[in-house]
């Protein structure tokens, strides 16, 4: 029998809920789902804790007790994660525990730097959240992006990096020596190199119903956590990239149907050429181009999405329970507050790419191929500007910034 170290009992389609659950689904802990709009034995759950219906979602712990309506940080802090920095002062601090951070994780703690990582969610980042990664090295049968973040972690404390999470990177302030940093959970900490890894976050769909239904039907990314309660239905995805593909195969294990709308002709220009060719001998998924999703319609939860032609404009209303948004990402970085040089689109600029003339670069020295410009930050994966956006290259640039930040401080000692 699965050992449950925490149940929910909440509303199926209530976005809190749904919150926790992708919180507990991402960080791999087990947990038991009861909705009280299916009986699941949710009344008698919480009437066994003394609870009722008043302040749904309900968090039950091992141990017995109780969270009302808690949000992901009283849930983390509940279950004694790892959310306070031992320290106030580290050689070295990433942002954001996606392969890149995680990777210089591994190099930095494992080369004597004490080594701090801030993650706002949970390690494993964007790959995280994939069903199969096939093309990175090493894994001929593919690997779950859960396996691939569960094993990376452990490897990063293996060697000493103290690894907070969920915890926010709220605001930086870099100076000549020290890098100063405020983190959500209302401490500061001072290190002398940074790596900034904080990687991209899921761009929206705008229109109406769109944020009123995140959560409660639509849904970014894979959340796999909700997939399941997917079964035997017909489900809908938005997109045309790899991620987009990845989920429509991931959902047609548990949907009875996918249909996914694509902007384009085709999805040659935009997905490899692998996850065409699965998409195509599915019986179960079918793609539509020239297909956009322009409101989503549902007062409590999706009821209908509304679907453009973009051929000529009709538009139709289809039943939906459930819409899986996959539309592109776009860069993480507000916290930084812009002090960073970025290209249009907010990528950061490294090394040969910093436009030097419109900085104030204090060193003699150009920039090492990593550094952003201000000495001391490196940025590494899907957040700098050329970064390719796959995992080997987050990896490989996560652990050649620490190379870099060595350097670093051994010209500042
Ligand atoms: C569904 C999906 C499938 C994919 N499949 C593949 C594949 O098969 N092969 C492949 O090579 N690539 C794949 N990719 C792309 C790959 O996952 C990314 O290129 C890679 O994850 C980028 O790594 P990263 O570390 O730069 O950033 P990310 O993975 O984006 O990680 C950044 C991390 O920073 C955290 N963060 C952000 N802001 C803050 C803050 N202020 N404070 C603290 N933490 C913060 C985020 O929570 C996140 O965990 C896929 C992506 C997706 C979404």
């Amino acid at each position: 029998m699965t050992q449950y170290k925490v149940r929910i009992v909440g509303h199926q389609w209530a976005r809190d809920a749904h919150l926790l659950k992708d919180f507990l689904g991402r960080n791999r802990i087990p947990f038991a789902w009861l909705d009280v709009d299916r009986g699941d034995g949710a009344s008698s759950m919480l009437a066994v804790h003394d609870l009722t219906e008043a302040r749904l979602p309900v968090v039950i712990l091992e141990d017995g007790s109780t969270l009302e309506d808690p949000s992901v940080a009283d849930l983390a802090e509940a279950m004694g994660m790892h959310r306070h920095a031992d320290s106030t002062y580290y050689d070295v601090a990433i942002i954001g525990a996606g392969p890149a951070g995680l990777a210089a994780a591994v190099y930095a703690a494992s080369e004597g730097l004490s080594t701090v990582v801030v993650e706002r969610e949970a390690p494993g980042g964007q790959a995280g959240t994939s069903s199969r990664i096939e093309n990175y090295l090493g894994f001929p049968d593919g690997i779950s992006g859960g396996d691939l973040a569960e094993a990376a972690l452990r490897q990063a404390l293996k060697f000493g990096a103290e690894v907070l999470y969920p915890v926010d990177a709220e605001a930086a302030q870099f100076d000549a020596h020290y890098k100063h940093l405020r983190l959500s959970d209302g401490t500061e900490i001072t290190t002398r190199a940074v790596v900034v890894a904080t990687g991209v976050s899921y761009r929206t769909l705008h229109g109406p119903g769109m944020s009123e239904l995140n959560g409660a039907g639509v849904y970014y990314g894979a959340a796999t956590t909700e997939a399941a309660a997917a079964a035997d239905r017909h489900v809908y995805v938005v997109g045309a990239g790899n991620s987009a593909g990845q989920g429509a195969l991931y959902f047609a294990k548990f949907a009875k149907r996918v249909t996914m709308f694509v902007h384009g002709e085709s999805l040659a220009a935009t997905m490899s050429q692998y996850l065409i060719d699965q998409l195509d001998s599915n019986p179960r998924i079918e793609v539509i181009p020239r297909r956009g999703v322009v409101a989503a319609l549902g007062s409590e939860h999706l009821e209908a999405i509304r679907v453009e032609n973009l051929d000529g404009g009709a538009t139709e209303d289809i039943p939906a329970d459930f819409l899986f948004v996959f539309i592109g990402a776009e860069p993480e970085i507000d916290w930084l507050d812009g002090q960073l040089a970025v290209d249009d689109k907010g990528f950061v600029y490294t090394g040969r790419d910093i436009p030097i003339e419109q900085v104030d670069w204090p060193l003699e020295r150009a920039p090492f191929h990593l550094e952003a410009s201000i000495p001391g930050v490196f940025v590494a994966g899907d957040l700098r500007h050329g970064s390719i956006r796959r995992v080997a290259g987050g990896v490989g640039e996560g652990s050649t910034s620490i190379q870099l930040v060595h350097r670093y401080l051994a010209e500042t000692d």
